[in-house]
C-alpha cells in the first residue's frame, strides 16, 4: 500500500498516523520527493481499512499496490536509480557500454580487447571467468585465474570490470570485481541472490530464459531486500518458438521495466541474437526503446573464441557500432 501525504501535513496528526501504523506492525518507507512525500507501507497491510486512511486529513491519496515487489518498484522511488561505478555512471540518462569477450581466455587476450573497447568508448569491460555452459564438455572458464586476468586489464585501462558469479562460495574471488553478473540461468537462484543482497556490490541481473517481467523484478527484490540497492536489470533474449536466432530479444522489456522500476535497464543483443550480424541492428533497437546501455560481446579472434565466437563482434565492428550508438543516444535523449 502507498500513501501520498498532503503537502505540509499537520505534524501531530502525522505522528498519530505513524503510531497507528506501527501498532499494526506496518513499517513506513518514506520517499521524500520535491513536491510530495510518499510512504510505502510494508508488512501485512491486508487488514488496514483503506477508506479510513483515505479519510485522514494528512492523506492526499492511498492505493493498494498490486505488485509484490517494493524496493524495485518505481512507485516508491519515482526517480531513476543512478549507480556510480568507478568513474562511470549507470542509469539516469548515461550511456553504458559494457564490452568484452564471452570468456576470459588469457591475460594477453583480455588486455588486448580491453584496450580496443576502451578506445571505442566502452564504459566497462566484461569477461566470463566462471562460465555457465550447457555442456559439461565445453570450456568452463579460467575461474579465479580469469578474474585475476580481468583485474590486470582493469589496471591497464581503468575500465571497471563485470563478471559472472555462479555460486555464493566463489564470492571471495570477487573483491576486485566492480559489477557482479547473475546470469540468466541463475536469475532464480534465490540463495545466491540473498548472499548478493548482503554485499554492496552492483549486481547485473540478467533475465531468465523464460522469466516474466515480474519474476525478474522479484529476483531484483531478493537482492534489494537484503539491503543491496545496487541492481541493474538486463534483457538478454527469451525463449520463443523461433530457432533462427539463439533467443528472441524482447524489446518491450525495456519500456515495461523502465515503467515498473527505477533500476537501470541494459540490453544484451549478443546472447539474444547468437549471430554477430544481428548485433548492430538489435543494439540500436534497444537504445531507441530507451535502454540505459548495452552489453556486447567483442572478441579479437572470433573464429578461435573458446565460447560464443559466432555472436562476437570484432573490435573494428564494435568501434563503428559504439560511434553510432553514441550518436543515437544523443538523438534519443533530445526527444
Ligand atoms: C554471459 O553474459 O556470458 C552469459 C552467459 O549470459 P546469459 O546468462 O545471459 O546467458
Ligand atoms: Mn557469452
Amino acid at each position: 500500500m502507498i500513501v501520498i501525504l498532503k503537502r505540509n501535513p499537520d505534524p501531530s496528526q502525522l505522528e498519530r498516523f505513524r503510531g497507528w501504523l506501527e501498532e499494526r506492525h506496518v513499517s513506513i518507507h518514506p520517499t521524500i520527493g520535491m513536491n510530495q512525500t510518499i510512504w510505502g507501507l510494508v508488512g501485512d497491510t491486508s487488514h488496514l481499512d483503506i477508506n479510513l486512511i483515505a479519510a485522514l486529513d494528512v492523506v492526499d491519496d492511498v492505493k493498494r499496490v498490486q505488485e509484490p515487489y517494493k524496493d524495485a518498484n518505481r512507485k516508491f522511488h519515482p526517480e531513476d536509480t543512478v549507480l556510480q561505478i568507478g568513474g562511470t555512471q549507470v542509469g539516469g540518462g548515461n550511456l553504458t557500454l559494457i564490452a568484452g569477450p564471452c570468456s576470459v581466455e588469457s591475460e594477453e587476450q583480455i588486455c588486448e580487447i580491453a584496450k580496443a573497447v576502451k578506445k571505442s568508448g566502452a564504459t566497462m569491460l566484461r569477461g566470463g571467468a566462471f562460465k555457465p555452459r550447457t555442456s559439461p564438455y565445453s570450456f568452463q572458464g579460467l575461474r579465479s585465474e580469469g578474474i585475476r586476468m580481468l583485474s590486470a586489464a582493469k589496471e591497464l585501462t581503468g575500465l571497471p570490470i563485470v563478471t559472472e558469479i555462479m555460486d555464493a562460495s566463489h564470492l571471495e574471488y570477487f573483491d576486485s570485481v566492480d559489477v557482479i553478473q547473475v546470469g540468466a540461468r541463475n536469475m532464480q537462484n534465490f540463495e545466491l541472490l540473498k548472499v548478493l543482497g548482503e554485499t554492496r556490490k552492483p549486481i547485473l541481473l540478467k533475465r531468465g530464459l523464460s522469466a516474466t517481467y515480474e519474476e525478474l523484478l522479484m529476483s531484483a527484490e531478493y537482492i534489494m531486500a537484503g539491503g543491496n540497492e545496487n541492481v541493474i536489470l538486463c534483457e538478454r533474449g527469451i525463449r520463443t518458438f523461433e530457432t533462427f536466432t539463439r533467443n528472441t530479444m524482447d524489446v518491450s522489456a525495456v519500456p515495461v521495466l523502465k515503467q515498473l522500476s527505477h533500476l537501470p535497464v541494459l540490453v544484451d543483443p549478443s546472447h539474444a541474437a547468437g549471430k554477430y550480424q544481428l548485433v548492430t541492428p538489435l543494439a540500436k533497437a534497444a537504445l531507441a526503446a530507451g535502454a540505459d546501455g548495452l552489453l556486447i560481446e567483442v572478441h579479437n579472434d572470433p573464429e578461435h573464441a573458446l565460447s560464443d565466437g559466432p555472436q562476437s563482434l570484432r573490435p573494428e565492428a564494435f568501434d563503428r557500432l559504439a560511434g553510432q550508438l553514441q550518436r543515437l543516444h544523443e538523438a534519443v535523449r533530445a526527444q
